[in-house]
């Protein structure tokens, strides 16, 4: 593979070898018209010349629905710690503490709803263009748009459930926070007796084999990596969308600021993805 050059947008003679990419819109300028067409029919030509896409989705595609970018500078976790899994395990007060936090985000949860963005992914799934759709996010929005359960691959989990930590039993939010409410805890399992945790990946936690599996599967069968709203800077999600472009697939990423992976894609687009998708796949 050709040199590249890894001070982003200075194209030095390194850089000129690989494949010719666009950057459009960019931070400090706002992309004009022409440009605006331009990107959206490239990321529409990429989209026609494959095969098999794969779509990689992080927290950009969700807070166009008004869910909150917890890593973002302004983001939660900036203000709170995230309680780590160790902690969780050992701490009756630090699970207490974590529902708390669940629980008070659970209104803005529940009002969220799939976005253009979500629709966009959701057509290419169902017109077989895409086979899956690996995502960072735990907000269910890509089940809530109409993909199938088992085309979507969750590397952090699902905040809209919990389970057994022991026997994977499944538990409903709205039950446990009655409990919660009452007792002022939730209970351990009553089936095995295992702690109850949302069905998320914390910090701390071992990442789920069977997904990680499936997406590098996903991954490596694709001939187009399309990435929407991720920095692409945790790993090893961000992986995924690089091992992709190694493998020999293009790489599109639509993202509002820059991401790890700019330097390695075919096509970047510095813009919302509702908009930006919306238009190269026809959605509403
Ligand atoms: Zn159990």
């Amino acid at each position: 593979m050709a040199a590249i050059s890894r001070t982003g947008r200075e194209r030095g003679p390194a850089a000129r070898l690989v494949e010719p990419r666009l950057v459009a819109g960019g931070t400090g300028r706002q992309a004009s018209g022409m440009e605006r067409t331009s990107d959206v029919a490239r990321l529409r030509r990429l989209i026609e010349a494959s095969t098999r896409v794969v779509v990689f989705t992080g927290a950009g595609i969700s807070t166009e629905s008004g869910i909150p970018d917890f890593r973002s500078p302004t983001g939660m976790w900036a203000r709170t710690k995230p309680i780590l899994f160790q902690d969780y395990l050992a701490s009756a007060d630090m699970r207490r503490e974590a529902w708390r936090r669940k629980f008070d985000g659970e209104p803005v949860m529940r009002a969220a709803e799939p976005n253009r963005g979500h629709r966009a992914v959701a057509r290419l799934v169902r017109e077989g263009k895409a086979s899956a759709v690996i995502t960072q996010n735990i907000d269910g929005l890509h089940q809530a748009s109409g993909i199938p359960e088992a085309q979507v691959v969750e590397l952090h989990g699902n905040a809209t459930y919990a389970h057994c930590l022991r026997c994977g039993a499944r538990y409903e939010i709205d039950a446990l926070r009655e409990t919660f409410e009452r007792d002022g805890e939730v209970h351990p399992c009553p089936a095995c007796g295992g702690l109850i945790k949302t069905a998320t990946v914390s910090f701390g936690q071992p990442m789920p084999q069977a997904a990680m599996l499936r997406a590098e599967a996903e991954t490596l069968a694709a001939d187009l990596c399309i990435v929407l709203g991720s920095s692409l800077v945790v790993y090893p999600a961000a992986g995924f969308p690089e091992a992709a472009k190694r493998n020999g697939a293009r790489l599109a990423i639509v993202n509002n600021e820059e991401t790890g992976l700019d330097r390695l894609a075919d096509l970047v687009v510095h813009r919302g993805i509702g908009d930006v998708m919306g238009d190269a796949v026809g959605v509403n």
